[in-house]
């Protein structure tokens, strides 16, 4: 893929995710990875999703070398590069703070898989990858372990880091931790009880039962 392509998508899908409600003001980030040019596209950091152009997006090689754009790149690239380096099947990356998925991400509640698309899309629960700084280095460590084998996570007390070979992959594994994130809040709203696909349930009910 050539930069400006890249470009092109994360600005499409920053402004779809803005429009769609799953950041609140300038909050979140999107990129694309270009590997053989061995650099992503990343949103800049606290720009109005609204105003952004093309042209503020950054191109930054994995160690957060600014090589085109005028503005600094998202404070959270290390985790959009730290995913890169060590996951090589995952080309794009959308962190939101949508806001279900949120209130689990705050009570350290794993989302259970509760809907179908959460195992062809997520790959079943989506677990909290515990507590770092935004921005930290350390923050690539909490989500490595999950974001190997699943495509989202929550971020402790923070949000959602959703990843997939494409941005239209990572976006919409965004879009369904939401969804199901909301779905599971209103069943337990409703004093209901949500239960897990059978075949995915017995881990997944044991994860939040032993907290
Ligand atoms: P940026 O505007 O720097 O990308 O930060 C938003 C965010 O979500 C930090 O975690
Ligand atoms: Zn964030």
């Amino acid at each position: 893929m050539d930069v400006q392509t890249a470009k092109l998508q994360v600005l499409a899908y920053s402004k779809k995710a803005y429009k769609e409600k799953l950041m609140a003001g300038t909050s979140g980030n999107l990129s694309v990875c270009i590997p053989e040019k061995h650099c992503f596209v990343i949103t800049p950091s606290s720009v109005d999703y609204n105003e952004m152009q093309a042209e503020d997006l950054v191109l930054l090689d994995f160690s957060g070398h600014v090589l085109e754009g005028h503005y600094p790149p998202s404070s959270e690239w290390r985790l959009h590069a730290g995913i890169y380096r060590n996951i090589p099947r995952v080309a794009a990356v959308v962190h939101t703070h949508s806001p279900y998925a949120t209130a689990c991400a705050a009570a350290h509640y794993t989302i259970p898989p509760v809907l179908i698309e959460m195992i062809p899309y997520v790959g079943g629960s989506v677990e909290v990858a515990p507590y770092a700084p935004p921005g930290s280095e350390e923050i690539v460590q909490t989500v490595l372990p999950i974001l190997k084998t699943k495509n989202a996570c929550l971020l402790a007390n923070h949000g959602v880091v959703a990843v997939g070979e494409d941005l239209q992959a990572a976006y919409i594994n965004s879009v369904y931790t939401e969804d199901a994130a909301k779905i599971v809040l209103l069943a337990l709203a409703a004093g209901l009880q949500p239960q897990s696909i059978p075949e995915f349930s017995e881990h997944e009910e044991d994860r939040n039962n032993e907290k």
